[in-house]
C-alpha cells in the first residue's frame, strides 16, 4: 500500500502516519524528518536545508525529490510505505507519478486556530521523534518522552512568525495539489473539527475510509 497523508502544517500528519504506518506495517516517510536529521547531524544536505527550514520555505525540489527516491526504493519500503510531507508542490508530484503508483491521498482538513494553537504547543522527541502536545497530549512526565525517555524539545519553526510562513507556502504551493489529484486518485477526506478528537480515533477514521475504498486487505 502506498499512501500519501496530506494537509497543512499541524494538522497532525506526523503523529497519524506514524500510528497507521504500526497499524498496517508500512514505513512512513517524512522529508521533514529526513532533513531535521540532516540539519542536527551537520551533513552538506543539512547545511543546504537548514536556512529553507528556519524560515519555513520549501528546500528546492531536486534536493527533496532525490531523497525521496532513495527513501522508496530503500528495503524498508518494499511493503508500502505512507509519504509524510511529499509531495509539497506540483513538480514534486508530478516526479513522483514517474517513481511509483499511489493508492490514495489521506485528506486533513483542519481549521487554522486549531492549527496554530497546535503546532504552538508540540513537542517531539529528539531521540525517537514521537510528537506530543502540551494541552492535547501531554506526556506523562513534563518534557520527557513517554516512549523512550528522550528529552521533548519545540521545532525552531513552531514559532508564531515562521507558523505564519509555512501556512502561507502551504496555500500557495501545496494546496493546488487537490486540483492535481482530484481525477486521479481516491482522496480520503478526514476532517478534524476539535483539536481534542484523540488521534486513535482519527486513525480508526481512516482505515474505515480505506476500507471503504477496498484498499485493505
Ligand atoms: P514538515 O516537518 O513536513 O513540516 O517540514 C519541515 C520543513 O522541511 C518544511 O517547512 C520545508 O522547509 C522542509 N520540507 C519538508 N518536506 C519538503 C518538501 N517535500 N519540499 C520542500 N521542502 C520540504
Amino acid at each position: 500500500m502506498r499512501l500519501i497523508i496530506f494537509g497543512p502544517p499541524g494538522a497532525g500528519k506526523g503523529t497519524y502516519a506514524s500510528r497507521l504506518g504500526h497499524e498496517l506495517g508500512i514505513t512512513v516517510v517524512s522529508t521533514g524528518d529526513i532533513f531535521r536529521q540532516e540539519v542536527r547531524r551537520n551533513t552538506n544536505l543539512g547545511r543546504k536545508a537548514a536556512e529553507f527550514l528556519s524560515s519555513g520555505e520549501l528546500v528546492p525540489d531536486q534536493i527533496v525529490t532525490g531523497i525521496l527516491a532513495k527513501k522508496i526504493h530503500a528495503d524498508d519500503a518494499k511493503h508500502g510505505f505512507i509519504l509524510d510531507g511529499y509531495p509539497r508542490t506540483i513538480e514534486q508530484a508530478r516526479a513522483l507519478d514517474k517513481m511509483v503508483k499511489i493508492d490514495a491521498v489521506i485528506r486533513l482538513t483542519v481549521p487554522e486556530r486549531i492549527i496554530v494553537e497546535r503546532l504552538s504547543n508540540r513537542r517531539v522527541c529528539k531521540k525517537c521523534g514521537a510528537i506530543f502536545n502540551l494541552k492535547y497530549l501531554k506526556p506523562k512526565e513534563p518534557g520527557v518522552c513517554d516512549n523512550c525517555g528522550g528529552e521533548l524539545f519545540q521545532r525552531g519553526d513552531d514559532l508564531p512568525q515562521v507558523i505564519r510562513e509555512r501556512l502561507k507556502v502551504y496555500e500557495s504551493q501545496t494546496q493546488p495539489l487537490v486540483e492535481y489529484y482530484k481525477d486521479e486518485l481516491p482522496i480520503l477526506n478526514i476532517k478534524c473539527s476539535s483539536a481534542r478528537i484523540p488521534p486513535e480515533i482519527i486513525v480508526r477514521e481512516i482505515l474505515r475510509k480505506l476500507q471503504k475504498a477496498n484498499l485493505l486487505v
